[in-house]
Order: C-alpha cells, then sequence, then structure tokens
C-alpha cells in the first residue's frame, strides 16, 4: 500500500483501487482524511491502470463524522465540499464500501460515491440536528434524492440513524454483503466494470422528490407532527426548508440555501449551547481523582428497597440490560402492587411497538419480589429507594450491614438527605454512596451519582460505568441538602412562592418558565410531583399558601386540583378559588400587589439558580460548571439549545448577571440575591465559568 497522507492508504489490485482511511478511533474526516481522499482519487483518475475505486475505512467504523475539533478554527484545505466535488465527479466509479457508522459528514462522504454497500451491521444517519446544525456538505439535497423526502425529513429532524435493512429498502445502499467488506467491494467494483453500468450521481436524480411535489402540504403536516418535541428548536426547521429547497429548486440553487442556513446555524447560540452541551456531556463522566483504569466491582445482580414510584422504575433499568433484581418490600400488598406497575409498564411499552411480548415475559421474569432483607445478601449492588426518613433510611442501612456481601456497594436514592449520615449507620461506609435517579426512573436519563465523604474510589468508578450500562447520563456530585439539581430547583421554586405574593398568579410565572424552553413552570412541577410531598396534615397550621391548598385536599394533578384546577384529561386551567388564597395571603403579608413583568418573573426565577450554581461549584459539591449544565438537561429538561444555566449565565456576561442580582438583592431584601463569591470574582476578572 501507497500513503497518500498519514490517514489514508492507496492500494491497486486487478485494475481497482482501494482507498483506506485510517484516523483512529471513528475515522473522522480530518484535514488528513479529506487530502488523502481528493488526492487520492485524483491519482486513481490520472493512472490507467485504475478502472474503478473502493473507499474504504479501517478500524470499527466508515467514517463517523466531521472532525468536530476543528470547528470554529481557521478552515484547513482541502475543505470538504472540494474533495466531494472530486468524488462526485470522477469519470470513475466510486464504490463505499461500509461498515460501522456513516454518520454526518461520513454518511455525505458516501453520498457522494456512484454506488454503496455495506455490511450487516452498518448504520446511517446525519446527526447534525442534534448540535443545532444542519448536513453543511450536500446532505440535505442528496439524502431527500435518494431514500425519497418523508425518510430524509425523519432522519434529518431527528438525527436517528437507520440500519442495513432500511438502508437497502431505501436505496440508500446497493447490497448488503457478508464475509470480508474488502473482497465484496472490490468484487463489486469489479461487476460495475463488467456491466458497464452508468456512474449514478445522487444530484441527478429526481424521481423520489416528485411525490412531494405532489402534496405540498406535506412539509407543514410534517411540522405539526413534531411540533411538540422540537419546540424551540431552530435546526429541525432548517433541515425541514433545506429539504424544501431539495424539491422545489435546482441542485445548486438548493446547495445554496443549504450553505446559507448552516452558515446562520453556526454562527447562531443554539448550535455554540448544543455544542458546549455534546463535549459537556461526555466530560461529566471523568472524576478527576478516580483514573480511567480504577478496578471495578463486579455487578451481577441487584437488590432494591421499596417498589414505590421510584423502586419499580429503577429495578427496570436492570432488568432492561438482562441483570436479575430482587425488589424487598415491607408488605405483600405493597409489592404486588410495585411489581404489577412494572409489568403494566412494559405492556404498554409492548404496545407501541417498541419491545417485543417476549421482552415483557423476559424483563417482568428478571425482576423477583420478596418481603425479607435476607433474600439480598448475595446481591452485588443495592439500592435503597424507602420513604424519605433519615432515620428509617439509617435503619434499613444497619440491618443491610448485617445481610449484604463484603464488597457489595450499598447506595440510597435519597432526593436530598445527608449519604454520609446514612453511611455512618454501617461499618462499611466506604461501600456507600447515594445513587439519586429522576422520576420517572426507568425514563430520566440522569443519574446523580453522590459520592459520601468515606465513599471508595471503586464504588464510584463502578456506578460510573454502571450508570452507562442502564443508558443513563451520570454525573458526580458531592453531599449537601438536594445535592446540585435540586438544591438549585429549591432557588426557583421558592421565587415562584414569592412572586405570586408580589402580584403575579401561576400561570403567569409557568408561562414564562415554559416560553423560556423549560418543559414546566414552578406550579405545574408542583402539581405534577404532589403539594404533600414533605407535607403533613398533622402539622399543617395554614402558615402557607402550599399548607392551605393541601388542607382543602388540593394536592395536586392526583386529587385533579392543585395550584390549578384539572379537567378529566389532567388538562390545567388557572383555578380563581386560588386566586383568592393567593389574594388573601398578599394582603396577610402587607403585600401591595403590583404588576410584574415577564422580564423580572424570569430574572428572579433563573438568576439565584445562577447564583446557587456558582456557591455548589465553590464548595466543591459539583465537579465543574458543566456537570450542573448536564444536571439541568437531563434531570429538569432545561433546553439544550440554551447550554444549562450556567452556559446561559456566561452566554448573558456574568458582569450582567451580578448587576441584576445586585438590583434584586438592594429592591427584595432577599438574600438569595447576593451575588456569590465565585460569580463576583469570575465577573470582575471578565471571565466565566
Ligand atoms: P414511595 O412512597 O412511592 O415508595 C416508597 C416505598 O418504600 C413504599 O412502597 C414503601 O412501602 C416502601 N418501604 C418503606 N419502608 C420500607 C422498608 N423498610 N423496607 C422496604 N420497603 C419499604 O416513594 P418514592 O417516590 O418511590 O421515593 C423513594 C425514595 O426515592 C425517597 O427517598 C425519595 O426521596 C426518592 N426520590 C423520589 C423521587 C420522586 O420523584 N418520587 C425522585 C428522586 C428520588
Amino acid at each position: 500500500m501507497a500513503a497518500i497522507t498519514d490517514m489514508v492508504d492507496l492500494s491497486i489490485e486487478n485494475g481497482i483501487a482501494v482507498l483506506t482511511i485510517d484516523n483512529p478511533p471513528v475515522n473522522a474526516l480530518s484535514q488528513g482524511v479529506r487530502q488523502g481522499i481528493k488526492e487520492g482519487i485524483e491519482q486513481c483518475l490520472s493512472d490507467d491502470a485504475v478502472e474503478a475505486v473502493v473507499l474504504i475505512c479501517a478500524g470499527r467504523t466508515f467514517i463517523a463524522g466531521a472532525d468536530i475539533t476543528e470547528f470554529g478554527g481557521p478552515p484547513k484545505e482541502p475543505g470538504l465540499h472540494e474533495t466531494l466535488d472530486t468524488m462526485e465527479n470522477a469519470a470513475k466509479p466510486i464504490i463505499a464500501a461500509i461498515h460501522g457508522t456513516a454518520l454526518g459528514g461520513g454518511l455525505e462522504t458516501a453520498l457522494c460515491c456512484h454506488f454503496r454497500i455495506c455490511d450487516g451491521g452498518a448504520r446511517f444517519g446525519l446527526p447534525e440536528v442534534n448540535l443545532g446544525l444542519l448536513p453543511g456538505a450536500g446532505g440535505t439535497q442528496r439524502l431527500p434524492r435518494i431514500v425519497g423526502v418523508d425518510q430524509a425529513l425523519v432522519m434529518m429532524t431527528s438525527g436517528a440513524q437507520i440500519g442495513s435493512a432500511e438502508a437497502l429498502q431505501h436505496g440508500l445502499v446497493a447490497e448488503i454483503v457478508e464475509g470480508s467488506l474488502r473482497e465484496a467491494a472490490v468484487a463489486f467494483a469489479r461487476k460495475v466494470m463488467d456491466e458497464g453500468r452508468p456512474l449514478l450521481r445522487i444530484r441527478d436524480l429526481d424521481d423520489k422528490l416528485q411525490p412531494a411535489r405532489d402534496n405540498p402540504g406535506m412539509f407543514d403536516d410534517f411540522r405539526r407532527a413534531i411540533a411538540r418535541k422540537a419546540r424551540g428548536f431552530l435546526a429541525p426547521e432548517y433541515n425541514i426548508r433545506c429539504i424544501e429547497a431539495a424539491v422545489n429548486l435546482p441542485f445548486d440553487e438548493g446547495m445554496a440555501v443549504e450553505r446559507e442556513l448552516f452558515t446562520e446555524l453556526m454562527a447562531g447560540p443554539q448550535s455554540t449551547a448544543q455544542q458546549y452541551f455534546f463535549f459537556s456531556e461526555r466530560e461529566a463522566a471523568k472524576i478527576p481523582d478516580v483514573p480511567r483504569d480504577t478496578p471495578e466491582r463486579p455487578v451481577g445482580k441487584v437488590g432494591v428497597i421499596g417498589a414505590g414510584t421510584m423502586g419499580g422504575g429503577i429495578s427496570m433499568n436492570f432488568a432492561n440490560i438482562g441483570l436479575p433484581v430482587t425488589i424487598v418490600e415491607t408488605s405483600q400488598e405493597a409489592l404486588d402492587r410495585g411489581l404489577g406497575i412494572i409489568r403494566k409498564n412494559y405492556e404498554s411499552t409492548a404496545a407501541k411497538g417498541r419491545i417485543t411480548a417476549d421482552d415483557v415475559e423476559t424483563r417482568c421474569g428478571l425482576i423477583s419480589g420478596s418481603l425479607a432483607l435476607d433474600d439480598l445478601a448475595d446481591c452485588d449492588l443495592i439500592i435503597e429507594a424507602v420513604f424519605e426518613n433519615l432515620e428509617i433510611k439509617k435503619e434499613v442501612f444497619g440491618k443491610l450491614d448485617a445481610i449484604a456481601r463484603p464488597g457489595a456497594i450499598l447506595a440510597s436514592n435519597t432526593s436530598a438527605l445527608d449519604v454520609n449520615e446514612i453511611a455512618s449507620a454501617t461499618a462499611r461506609p466506604g461501600d456507600v454512596l447515594g445513587l439519586h435517579f429522576f422520576s420517572p426512573a426507568n425514563v430520566m436519563k440522569l443519574l446523580e451519582v453522590v459520592r459520601g465523604e468515606a465513599t471508595e474510589k471503586d464504588v464510584l468508578k463502578t456506578c460510573m460505568s454502571m450508570a452507562k450500562r442502564i443508558r443513563k447520563v451520570p454525573a458526580c456530585v458531592g453531599v449537601c441538602p438536594g445535592f446540585v439539581g435540586n438544591r438549585i430547583l429549591f432557588q426557583r421554586q421558592a421565587q415562584g412562592q414569592q412572586l405570586i405574593l408580589e402580584g403575579a398568579m401561576p400561570h403567569q410565572v409557568d408561562k414564562v418558565l415554559v416560553d423560556f424552553g423549560l418543559p414546566m413552570g414552578v406550579f405545574q412541577m408542583s402539581d405534577l410531583a404532589g403539594l404533600d410531598i414533605g407535607w403533613s396534615a398533622e402539622t399543617s397550621n395554614s402558615e402557607t399558601i402550599r399548607d392551605v391548598l393541601c388542607e382543602q385536599g388540593r394536592r395536586g394533578q392526583k386529587t385533579a386540583a392543585g395550584y390549578y384546577d384539572y379537567d378529566e384529561k389532567r388538562n390545567p386551567s388557572p383555578s380563581p378559588e386560588v386566586e383568592q388564597i393567593i389574594l388573601a395571603f398578599s394582603e396577610k403579608a402587607g403585600l401591595q400587589r403590583r404588576e410584574v413583568s415577564d422580564e423580572e418573573i424570569l430574572e428572579r426565577c433563573l438568576y439565584p439558580m445562577i447564583n446557587e450554581g456558582a456557591k455548589i461549584l465553590e464548595e466543591g459539591i459539583a465537579i465543574r460548571a458543566s456537570d450542573i449544565d448536564v444536571i439541568w438537561v437531563y434531570g429538569y429538561g432545561w433546553p439544550v439549545y440554551r447550554g444549562g444555566p450556567m452556559h446561559y449565565a456566561n452566554s448573558i456576561g456574568l458582569d450582567k448577571v451580578v448587576a441584576t442580582l445586585s438590583r434584586y438583592r438592594e429592591a427584595t431584601g432577599d438574600s438569595a440575591f447576593e451575588p456569590a463569591p465565585l460569580l463576583v470574582k469570575l465577573a470582575e476578572e471578565g471571565g466565566s465559568f
């Protein structure tokens, strides 16, 4: 083989050239790859001994995308467009031989070959939308021409991948081959030559665009179908506009639309936030003093204590990856109810076609119930999810200490309690940590891995890896009330309460937060969670609005009344009754109600969250600011196109954040607005989180 660059090799056998890309780990389209492809093809075109070219990758995958480290830097020659033009316009057939994943620029490269074949495991996708972008190398114009408009809309607005069978069905590949991909590709190239097949440039295809021309309303139908998921995001809409351009304009004009919209997205705040978040998520997996090679403890069997809301969902995560789980409850009735809900959840997933009926049985079969803690003696990981009560949790951990095998990991799913205190109930605090799942635990991606002061490093490492095995996004946090996520949430909820006393109504506060991009506001969240969490009828004395609502049986969605009234479909509407209660509380507090602007609501809800984040960083409760953002995006639905609360603060400018906090500190006297020292320091230095 002859090296074209240090990332691309060329070899020629019996008239068929093989260009091999080798740029580990994922054969990203780095400068050396682009140059290697371009010069390699040019060499093949000028070499009379070459009849056709196979483009193939070494290692575990075809080109899996652009080299994201080149984003934002000066352009490096040759550009991808130039490289792809050389390929598409080549006078000799180029065959892409695909294994692993052909993603983003990788798929766009394959779309500029004249033929594509793949192995059975190959996957294809244009995930740019997930970085707030669109495929900027012709993918928006070529994909609909080869797979059709419907399929292109789905792939480009979701970023979802398709497998080899679907790729074959949609015409994206010509063949799925078995055995050596390289040999099959060379044989395919030979066949193309022998049969004298014409060179197929996707840009020249038109037949798959026609159905969309015949049905121009399909684009708006599609927009409506994805409206909820795409709310607030620019990139899905821009991807759709590119496909509309592919349908309605000549190829080169469509390319110009793609270029213009790509440039706009690339320069905009959403893709900046989404690219930041892409790296943040990967960074969150790292704990600086727990090296990658820290040994892990084996986890083959899991125990869960409590079959309530959380225990059930937590158990499903492990059964989903084939691990046996034993759930312990205090009564047969609670156990039966918990196991029944798990089955119902699986059955409804099966009804949606996401798993099979066999999967339901397999997974339910992996989860067994028990009324005896002793049955957890052989578990490697035990997660406690009983009532949120420190005394009960300590009692459970005391008993576990006598039952669990040496080396078993003992975790608590507490939302806010002191994990060190819980660990002290055992003689092995090094084996104890918090695993804070979010509700619904089988759905929500976030896992706060709560590091106690004695938690062993191998316990942390094992749990960070385990989180990934069960497809969660872990972030390591320290011990404090509410950890990172809920501690920040408390700030926002407190401001919401204060704002309704001063003059806003719940629906106004919630609307501002939802318009900002959050999935729900302060009061919608309270109603969903239940107003009576942590409330007790015995001690309630009508001291807060919440007390009064609970006393009146307005406990939230579950009682069809909370801050809102709910109809039988759980649609909320503002409650005149609650408004009267709020007005009475304002009066009792001696507050002259006033018009509260949307801007004030937004600032007063969000800035104390940023301020609390700064305190959390100062105290070392979070390892890095970006972990706080990961927690808020995955745990609370902060819109990823705004990066997370800390990224949002950076985008506003920390000096402005400090000035606004100080203004509210002055106006309200509320210490929540006293700017945290770290925030002040960074603002003075002109820095950012
Ligand atoms: P839940 O009331 O739905 O379930 C608790 C279950 O634990 C009940 O079924 C109860 O019978 C059982 N139980 C109580 N004592 C037990 C014991 N000694 N042994 C075995 N089982 C026992 O509560 P939940 O919402 O699932 O919350 C459980 C824990 O998870 C709490 O610490 C809570 O703070 C935390 N958490 C809850 C949420 C949420 O949104 N619900 C989110 C994150 C964390």
